[in-house]
């Protein structure tokens, strides 16, 4: 049976045209004639062919970046191209050019291959690798190509551009007190609120876990971008969605990608720094306080391996009696370089890289090292107050190494008291609890500093398992002003607290006139220039052993 192959050809999917070589009189070959296209060019081209055309007529036709030509000379010469493709706008499939010669028949056969749902399968693997499941924004690995090629075209073009970084605020506390899907809530809230403002040249990412990132370009001045920020900010404030976010400009800041992303960080720590709900604009101070912050971490961790850390001690005194109550152990670091460094400065740092744990650890064992000495010295029976950060009483095995310590050096743990402040109730208020509640049942005594400052909730007072409280300086500052208000609310505290069965100690005591009134308030305890600084070890020693003049006072 004779096949007629003309109809199969017609029959077959995929475009085919063939073409046999015109030579010039030297044998060059110039061009090619068409000699035979089956019915699916026709579709493929988008038009039909007329009498006997050549290839350069054709290829004209159809599309100019494919080195249609080339291919061909270079098929005939045995080498082929496997990465051409060709986009048909008439059947909107994408093709693979596939061309072989036939030397026997000077046969130059051109195959159009479909790949359209090749690539589509392809296009859309990329897709789902890049998109974030949940807000249906490009993740991370899509933010770094798309940034990088926004801010090449914006080099180009000469546009501007910017990135804004949101940081959704306490995410964490959210997912540990509300549960996952609450923080969860809160991130699809945020993309929806992040949602309303996508268009062409503004486009968001999911960045991190609790970080969006907005690029936005070809923006006409500073002020319409200040102004859009603004209305993204005000969309969060709306919805009482609390985040923080930093913006980087392009060229304004920089040119370069890396450090971009940089500066928004950092304007985004800026933010979180000061009280969080705040959108900052990186400004280069900012850059020097974080490689300032960043040469103190370096020099913190030094710092320890090198022990240069010292203890202070600053003396307590019962006000009614005169007598010594303790000391509060209170560290301190010099460094060559960069001078006396206040605990008032490295220690929220410390806080932050967590190196508070192996310092606090080493506070501990000092403190704990003195008392044994002093016991042993002179009999001392007074109280050494340590300072201990949420993260450090919060860290695994914290009461475990206190319980040790307490063992090895064989103190009486009613000599040691625990300072710690209101911060150990923000995050995991309940294991703080438990954890105090421990460190009472052991003997040790648990003092809460600070008491005045940040949030100074009463029902604190009744949860957390204390002996003593300790009014904060800046509580005492005033009691002496005329209006008496201070004064009037310093002896309200002071009456509760003592019906409460706690002791009260009054820091930061500098004059005659607050202690009296603290002496008429009843207040028990006094700490305070007037009456002591801190002093290094030698001099309390010195202090100890009798030498009244040893004291540094006012
Ligand atoms: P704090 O626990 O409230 O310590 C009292 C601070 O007030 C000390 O500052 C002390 O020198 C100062 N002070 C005491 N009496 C007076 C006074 O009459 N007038 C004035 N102007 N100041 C007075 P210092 O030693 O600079 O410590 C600052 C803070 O650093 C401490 O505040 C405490 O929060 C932290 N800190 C100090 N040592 C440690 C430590 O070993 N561990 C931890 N975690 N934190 C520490
Ligand atoms: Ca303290
Ligand atoms: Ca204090």
């Amino acid at each position: 049976m004779s096949v007629n192959l003309s109809v199969v050809l017609d029959n077959i999917a995929a475009p085919v045209i063939v073409g046999t070589p015109i030579k010039d009189n030297t044998g060059k070959i110039i061009d090619f004639d068409i000699v035979y296209t089956n019915e699916e060019v026709k579709k493929a081209a988008g038009f039909i062919m007329q009498n006997k055309p050549k290839w350069s007529d054709f290829s004209m036709n159809i599309t100019s970046d494919i080195p249609w030509f080339k291919m061909a000379l270079d098929a005939i010469a045995g080498r082929f191209y496997d990465d051409i493709k060709y986009f048909s706008p008439s059947t909107q499939a994408w093709y693979k050019i596939e061309m072989k010669y036939v030397p026997s028949e000077k046969y130059i056969i051109i195959t159009f291959i479909n790949i359209t749902s090749e690539r589509e399968y392809y296009r859309k693997l990329k897709k789902t690798l890049i998109t974030d499941p949940m807000t249906g924004f490009s993740n991370r690995t899509g933010f770094a190509d798309t940034f990088a090629i926004t801010l090449e075209t914006a080099r180009f073009k000469k546009y501007r551009a910017a990135l804004l970084v949101v940081d959704i605020d306490n995410l964490q506390n959210i997912n540990d007190s509300l549960g996952s899907a609450a923080g969860d809530q809160v991130i699809l809230d945020v993309a929806d609120v992040l949602k309303q403002f996508q268009r062409e040249y503004i486009q968001i990412f999911r960045y991190g876990d609790d970080e969006f990132a907005v690029i936005i370009t070809n923006f006409e001045s500073d002020d319409s971008l200040v102004n859009f920020i603004d209305c993204i900010f005000d969309a969060f404030q709306l919805k009482q969605i609390s985040v923080s976010g930093g913006i980087s400009m392009f060229p304004a800041n920089t040119e370069q990608k890396e450090e971009m992303i940089r500066f928004a960080d950092m304007a985004v720590h800026y933010a979180k720094k000061n009280g969080k709900n705040s959108f900052f604009y990186f400004e280069p101070e900012m850059q020097r306080v974080f490689i300032q912050h960043l040469t103190l971490q370096t020099k913190m961790n030094e710092a320890l391996l090198g022990s240069c850390f010292t203890q202070y001690y600053q003396p307590q005194f019962d006000i009614q009696s005169g007598k010594l109550r303790g000391f509060e152990a209170l560290i301190r670091w010099h460094d060559d370089e960069l001078g006396t460094i206040s605990p008032a400065v490295f220690i929220p740092l410390a806080e932050e890289s967590g190196l508070i744990v192996p310092i606090g650890k080493w506070v501990l064992r000092t403190a704990i090292t003195t008392l044994k000495t002093w016991q042993a010295k002179y009999d001392f029976r007074g109280i050494i107050s340590v300072n201990v950060s949420p993260i450090q009483l919060l860290c695994d095995n914290f009461l475990q190494e206190l319980e040790e310590l307490i063992l090895e050096y064989k103190v009486d743990p009613e000599l040691l008291e625990i300072e710690i402040t209101e911060g150990v109730m923000i995050n995991n208020m309940g294991d703080a609890i438990d954890k105090l509640r421990h460190i009472k049942a052991m003997g040790i005594r648990v003092s809460l500093d600070d008491f005045g400052t940040g949030y100074s909730s009463l029902s604190y007072l009744q949860m957390l398992p204390l002996n003593t409280l300790k009014i904060d300086k800046a509580f005492i500052n005033d009691i002496t002003s005329k209006d008496g208000v201070q004064a009037t609310i310093t002896r309200s505290i002071i009456d509760m607290v003592e019906k409460m069965g706690l002791e009260t100690i009054a820091e930061g005591v500098e004059n005659k006139e607050q202690l009296e009134l603290l002496h008429k308030f009843n207040c028990n305890f006094v700490q305070g220039f007037l009456r002591g600084k801190p002093m290094p070890y030698q001099l309390c020693d010195a202090y100890l052993a009798g030498d009244v003049n040893a004291l540094l006072k006012n």
